[in-house]
């Protein structure tokens, strides 16, 4: 769904939606799993820089709520994460700011996005609040045991065998031996 900046001049606009996983593209870093719902209002707030330049900034504000699967990020098998948050955003036009190097940017404004030609997509934000409040780093329990770095087996299923192996010198040698006898 895209804001087009001259719909949201005549009036603000309400959604309230339910978006099917695909609909927006996590990449490889999450995967939605049922509906994204996300509801909220788009409305243009008028930055009056000056009496000929007033900027036309559009306000997101809303509520999203979905489920996510990330990788584990010891073991790599799949973690459900519940996710809700709330967003209030201001965008800015692209164009608006294309001098901003000259300009001085005070710290509020460092959290202003902005939006390409006259429309903002909602899914580019979503995917961004999802993103955003998603954890840094996701263990699929606290003490997961994670892959075996020698033949990546799931040490949470299953001990493997190498693990009494190099780092117990007695068993290195008897390793070394074995290799040596073989023809
Ligand atoms: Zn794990
Ligand atoms: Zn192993």
């Amino acid at each position: 769904m895209d804001f087009k900046i001259n719909d949201l001049e005549r009036e603000p606009i309400d959604f309230d939606l339910g978006l099917a996983p695909g609909a927006v593209d996590f990449g490889g870093e999450a995967e939605q799993v049922g509906a994204l719902a996300a509801s909220g209002r788009a409305e243009v707030l008028h930055e009056h820089r000056g009496p000929r330049d007033i900027v036309a900034d559009i306000r997101l504000k809303g509520h999203l709520a979905g489920n996510f699967q990330v990788p584990c990020a010891r073991c790599v098998e799949p973690v459900g994460i519940p996710l809700e948050a709330d967003f209030d955003l201001i965008f800015r036009p692209v164009a608006a700011d294309s001098g901003a190097a000259e300009r001085a940017i005070t710290a509020p404004e460092t959290e202003i996005g902005y939006y390409q030609k006259d429309s903002l997509s909602l899914e580019d934000v979503l995917r961004e609040q999802v993103l955003l409040a998603l954890p840094v780093r996701t263990l699929c329990k606290p003490d997961c045991k994670g892959l075996c770095p020698r033949c990546g087996e799931n040490r949470n299923h299953q001990a493997c065998n190498c693990e009494a192996g190099p780092s117990n010198p007695h068993w290195e040698a008897l390793a070394g031996l074995r290799d040596r006898i073989k023809p």
